[in-house]
């Protein structure tokens, strides 16, 4: 089997209702993906995804079309698919960086080998480990009145944990919203707070002590991706889990936040973290040293989704808690049929070939606004 063409949609999907981040993210309105297709002259066809968020990601919708017309095309033209280990190799070699380009790529290499062998591309991963998970719900940023309307509806929409965006208010407002939350959902539902690198350490600690006993269950990225010495500040005092998010792009990045003992458990991005490849490295590594993994998304669709599935369905370090499954339904519509998986804040595995999602051609088609085909 032999890789013979590449096509890339630039596609722009609306958010179902405005999205409010920290305030070095704003509020979002529509999510942006770049989707993949890898053809081979078997007449099989790989799907990919790419999920660039600027600020959060270095790469764009346009960076990741030019990067991978010009960069790695010309490594996967002619290549046998089902050598994926040796193709990361040698991008590795080629393409410095650029993860998110590379992720869709690698994701569609995983969707050809299983649909080639009409096996679900977990097992390729190593097996199934859990066969449903449940999901978390985010909650953006709002006041506590907001907030508690939104983790009631989510509760009853069968949830059991939430994610709150903190990080745009001021750090006394962000505390008034964490004992509130606590207070009025106590024993019913797991919070994760993610401040999306909108504090500071002294923010942070500011946090910490004045949320008193209404701790969250998980503080995520609360500071600069850069910062790990300052995250191990904070890792000393926190109440509760401390995770990395856009701290932990790379493997190396994995391993020095490891080495610096700065965090209890990683964000795992299938996107962000440049495939699957690269993504299971990261959870094996954070497994040995006793992390736990956080299966998380960016504003993803239904293949990055699917991947994302693929992966967390064979780890044996998961965290105890909702994992990032519903993207799509945060958007007001999806190209894929991923959503069916979802059901009463469950998401169920696929046993269908590949990465287990189909493309909706008349979807794609209504929602490109830039294309590309190499060959
Ligand atoms: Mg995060």
């Amino acid at each position: 089997m032999k890789i013979t063409a590449l096509e890339l949609f630039h596609i722009s999907i609306p958010f179902a209702k405005p999205y409010k981040l920290s305030r070095v993210y704003g509020t979002r309105y529509d999510a942006e993906a770049v989707i993949l297709k890898v053809h081979t002259d078997k007449g099989i066809v790989g799907l990919g995804e790419a999920d660039p968020l600027n600020p959060f990601s270095e790469e764009t919708p346009a960076t990741v079309m030019v990067v991978t017309r010009d960069h790695l095309a010309p490594q996967l033209m002619g290549q046998n698919p089902s050598h994926i280990s040796a193709i990361e190799s040698n991008l590795d070699v080629m393409v410095h960086g650029n993860l998110l380009a590379r992720g869709a790529v690698n994701m569609a290499l995983f969707d050809i080998v299983g649909k080639a062998n009409d096996i679900p591309a977990h097992m390729l991963l190593g097996g199934l480990h859990q066969s449903k998970l449940k999901l978390l719900s985010p909650i953006g940023s709002g006041t506590p009145e907001e907030d508690a309307a939104s983790i009631q509806q989510q509760i009853e929409d069968g949830y059991k944990t939430v994610m709150i965006k903190m990080g745009a208010l001021p750090i006394a407002d962000e505390i008034q919203r964490m004992i509130a939350a606590r207070e009025k959902f106590i024993g019913r539902i797991k919070i994760i707070v993610d401040a999306n690198q909108g504090w500071t350490v002294a923010e942070t600690l500011e946090f910490f002590d004045g949320i008193g006993s209404s701790r969250p269950d998980l503080v995520e990225q609360p500071i600069d991706r850069h910062d790990i010495s300052g995250l191990k500040r904070i890792h000393r005092r926190a109440p509760c889990l401390l995770s990395a998010d856009e701290g932990v792009a790379s493997v190396q990045e994995a391993a020095a936040l490891i080495r610096a003992q700065a965090v209890d458990a990683f964000s795992i991005k299938v996107s962000k973290n440049g495939g699957l490849s690269k993504a299971i490295k990261i959870a094996a590594t954070a497994d040995a040293f006793g992390l736990k993994i956080l299966m998380n998304s960016m504003l993803e669709f239904g293949i990055t989704q699917a991947a994302s599935l693929q992966l967390g369905c064979v780890l044996p370090n998961l965290l105890d808690m909702g994992h990032a499954y519903m993207s799509v339904l945060r958007m007001s519509d999806d190209i894929t049929d991923f959503g069916q998986n979802i059901s009463r804040g469950v998401v169920t595995v696929p046993s269908s070939a590949g990465l287990g999602v189909r493309l909706n051609e008349k979807k794609l088609k209504k929602y490109t606004k830039d294309y590309l085909k190499i060959e």
